[in-house]
Parts: C-alpha cells; sequence; structure tokens
C-alpha cells in the first residue's frame, strides 16, 4: 500500500461519505511517525467499533482443495505474489470448467495491489464486470470504491476479486457446483496475496468462504476466520445501493472500521 499522503481530492471523497452515513464529528490523532502512517487515513469516529477476537471457527465443510477452510496456509507468503497470480491466471487459461463460461464476455480474475493487506471478496461479475474483464467497475464498484476511500485507503492499494470468475446469467447468485468449480482459484490468490484480513462482500462470499449458513444480516460485524486469516464480513455494495439507509451505510462503515483496525500498523 502506498505511503504517500492523501490528496485533497481524497480527503473531500471521505469526508464526503463519512457525512453520508451521518458521521459528524471526527477525532483528531497525532500521526504517528514513519512511511505509511500518511496512508492510514481519518481517524475513527467517536463510537466507532474496536475489532473484537476473532470468532472460533464454526464446524464447515472443506472447500475441496484438501483442507479445512480455517487451517492456517502452510507455507510461507510467495515471495513473488505477482508471479503467483500471473500463473494462476495463465492455469486458469479460457475456462470451461463450469457452465457459467457459456455466457460470458470476459473473464474477471482480479485486481489490485498483489501485495494488498487488505483483500475484498464479492460474489461473481455483473454486466460491467463482464464486458470490461475486472471486478466491481459498475455502480456497485463505484460504491465499494468509496467505501475503501472511507477508510483512508485507495482501490490500488487493496486486492478485489469475486468467488466466481464469469458472469452468472441474468446476475443471479452462483450455483453450488459453479462454486464449488470456480472457489478453489479464489483460495489460491488469497493464498498468493496473504492478506492481513479479508472484508466479504454479501452472503454468497461469506458464506463460501467461512462453509456457514448463517445468514449475512448474523455475520456481519463478527469477526470470522479462513486459513488463519480474519474476516469481516459485511453487506455487499449492491445490498447498500438497494436499501440505502443510514443504519445500513453505518454498519458497512463499523466493519471496514474494524477491519482497517486489524490491519495494524505497516
Ligand atoms: N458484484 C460482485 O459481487 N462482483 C463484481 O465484480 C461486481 C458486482
Amino acid at each position: 500500500m502506498s505511503g504517500r499522503p492523501p490528496a485533497r481530492d481524497e480527503i473531500a471523497g471521505w469526508v464526503a461519505y463519512l457525512r453520508e452515513i451521518g458521521v459528524r464529528e471526527l477525532r483528531v490523532v497525532a500521526a504517528a511517525a514513519g512511511p505509511g502512517a500518511a496512508a492510514r487515513g481519518p481517524a475513527p469516529a467517536r463510537g466507532a467499533s474496536v475489532a473484537p477476537p476473532v470468532a472460533p471457527a464454526p464446524a464447515r465443510p472443506s472447500l475441496g482443495i484438501g483442507a479445512a477452510p480455517d487451517d492456517a496456509f502452510p507455507d510461507p507468503p510467495p515471495a513473488d505474489p505477482a508471479a503467483r497470480l500471473a500463473d494462476l491466471r495463465a492455469e486458469i487459461g479460457d475456462c470451461t470448467r463450469c457452465k457459467l463460461h457459456g455466457g460470458r464476455t470476459k473473464l474477471v480474475f482480479g485486481v489490485g495491489d498483489p501485495r494488498a493487506r487488505l483483500m475484498f471478496v464479492g460474489e461473481g461479475p455483473g454486466a460491467e464486470e463482464d464486458a470490461r474483464g475486472e471486478p466491481f467497475v459498475g455502480r456497485a464498484g463505484r460504491k465499494l470504491d468509496q467505501m475503501i476511500a472511507s477508510i483512508g485507503l485507495r482501490r490500488e492499494d487493496v486486492y478485489i476479486a469475486n468467488v466466481v470468475k464469469c458472469r452468472p446469467p441474468n446476475n443471479r447468485d452462483p450455483e453450488p457446483d459453479e462454486i464449488a468449480t470456480c472457489s478453489p482459484f479464489l483460495v489460491r490468490q488469497i493464498e498468493a496475496i496473504r492478506p492481513r484480513v479479508i472484508v466479504t462482500l454479501g452472503a454468497p462470499a461469506a458464506r463460501t468462504l467461512l462453509g456457514t449458513k448463517t445468514g449475512i444480516t448474523r455475520l456481519r460485524g463478527t469477526w470470522q476466520s479462513f486459513r488463519g486469516i480474519p474476516v469481516m464480513p459485511t453487506y455487499h455494495p449492491a445490498y447498500l445501493l438497494r436499501a440505502y439507509t443510514l443504519e445500513n451505510r453505518r454498519k458497512v462503515y463499523e466493519d471496514l472500521l474494524a477491519a482497517r483496525e486489524r490491519l495494524g500498523p505497516r
């Protein structure tokens, strides 16, 4: 993640978002010295949540890659995560492993910093993502960009991927066979990047990584774990756009702040 001071328009973006979700007051804290301090963004609003410890992992089925989902990755992080991701993309190739390939224009692999400390996981590409080959570039993507900016980061500071890499028809939820076929690639992206924190967006992403059937309303805002990496489930930005209440916007902001705090100092 970049250590450069935030630009004026980035600060204006945070402030606009915070105002939108009803935040009227910011605590000012002395900036810690050292590189990266400025990129840590605004101080959390008063009353913002402090991350509780990671919840014990519930019993859950394996993702089908030969390890229980909560076993920490055995190997150290790869020395060159960008090369690992490039190899993985090459291995996926012009994929025909599941039925989603029939309706796709472009496969949507993932985007962002291969050494990102924070990773977002959505469910699957929509129409604009399918056309451009990049995750979260439509309306929900613009909302996600705002959410990222609200915690003092930029899209290029994080990594963004989906559970399935091809667009489900009519934006339906991905089906179990599609998730089973594609999610091992997501796991390998996580294994390459080794983020410090993962934020899942919406129910399918949380259910896939956590192997739970618990609804997103109960899951969101509670620390979970995937292969030893803390996971914060939150609402999908598309849901936020549909149910644009102050309460929902605040909940998402609190989830993101908790994730931001969990990243710790660089
Ligand atoms: N919704 C998702 O879950 N992922 C995208 O890439 C776009 C919209």
